[in-house]
């Protein structure tokens, strides 16, 4: 039988239709939320990628910010506009878009955006409080695998997830996101061995390797729930994910397509941060530390 879709680009709508009520309110409280993003040099999908994020700003009633700095842009100069920034009481949120030309220290420039203000949730702050499980910002991608899992109402208490992938954006913070979900959480990566014999034993598996056809159906349990992150291109060119679709789908109880999967919902969780962030600061949400560490 053929599984569930877990449809990201229709629950990204319903996401940011809450989200501008949201921004509504706020706009009766003379704030409007403003997220900053910094693109340096000129990568053709990373010009894509904040193209998206600020079209998603606009519908939502987020102000955006954009620059776009040449690539000969020194980390002086970075680590300039990003504090600058930091000290701009109209920016709620900072996303500087990575990869960053090669010249460039990536961690450094994470490292100086106010923790405050980093709606994509890898400063160093924000990874440790989501460690520590009492997130501040949710790194935006496994934020967003979280809800598409609450939106099919998977109950994630003592299930088994396995995570393929430890990267510090993706595959770490989303491990400790499921943990704090009081998940059995496996962590696998590319010196892993034996891989299909962990997936098979996965109730929850995600893909986020960044690997064409890495899960085949003999390697999911039939029923598991399959998110994939993963984004590949075809030798013709295509999207596609870490998870072979056409014949994962008739195994697993439900499946997360790649388009229309994790990439909008990733895009939908930033405008929540930045919106969370813009709450904040009117006093409207609690502020760092706030909540009760877990017992
Ligand atoms: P990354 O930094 O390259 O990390 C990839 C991870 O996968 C690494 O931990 C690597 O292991 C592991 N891996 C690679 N090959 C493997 C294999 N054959 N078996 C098991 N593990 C393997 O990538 P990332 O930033 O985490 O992103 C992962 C994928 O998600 C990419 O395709 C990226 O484009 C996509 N992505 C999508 C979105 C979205 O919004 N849709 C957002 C972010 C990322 P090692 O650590 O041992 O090298």
């Amino acid at each position: 039988m053929s599984a569930r879709l877990i449809d990201g680009k229709a629950l990204a709508a319903q996401v940011r239709a809450g989200l501008a009520q949201r921004v509504a309110a706020l706009a009766a409280r003379g704030v409007r939320p403003g997220l900053a993003v910094l693109l340096v040099g000129d990568d053709p999908a990373s010009a894509v990628y904040v193209r998206n994020k600020i079209k998603a700003c606009e519908e939502t009633g987020i102000r955006s910010f954009f620059a776009h700095l040449p690539a000969s842009t020194t980390q002086a100069e970075l680590l300039a506009r990003v504090r600058a920034l930091n000290d701009d009481a109209a920016v709620h949120g900072i996303l500087v878009q990575l990869p960053l030309p090669a010249h460039l220290d990536a961690q450094q420039v994470v490292d100086a955006i106010a923790f405050e203000k980093d709606v994509d949730g890898l400063h160093p702050t924000n990874a440790g409080l989501t460690l520590a499980g009492r997130p501040h910002f949710r790194s935006c991608t496994p934020y967003g695998v979280m809800t598409m899992l609450d939106s099919i109402g998977c109950a994630l208490a003592g299930k088994h997830a396995v995570v393929i992938g430890r990267s510090n954006m993706v595959g770490k913070p989303m491990a400790m996101l499921l943990l704090a979900a009081d998940a059995t959480v496996t962590i696998c990566h590319s010196r892993t061995r034996d891989l299909a014999a962990i997936t098979r034993q996965a109730d929850v598996l995600i893909a986020a390797a960044g690997k064409r056809n890495l899960v085949t159906a003999d390697m999911v349990k039939p029923g598991a729930v399959v998110i994939d992150v993963g984004t590949n291109r075809t030798p013709d060119g295509r999207l596609t994910g870490d998870v072979d679709f056409a014949a994962v789908r008739e195994v697993a109880g439900a499946i997360s397509p790649v388009p229309g999967g994790v990439g909008p919902m990733t895009i939908a969780m930033l405008l929540a941060n930045t919106v969370e962030a813009a709450e904040r600061s009117a006093g409207l949400a609690p502020m760092p530390g706030a909540s009760q560490p877990r017992a």
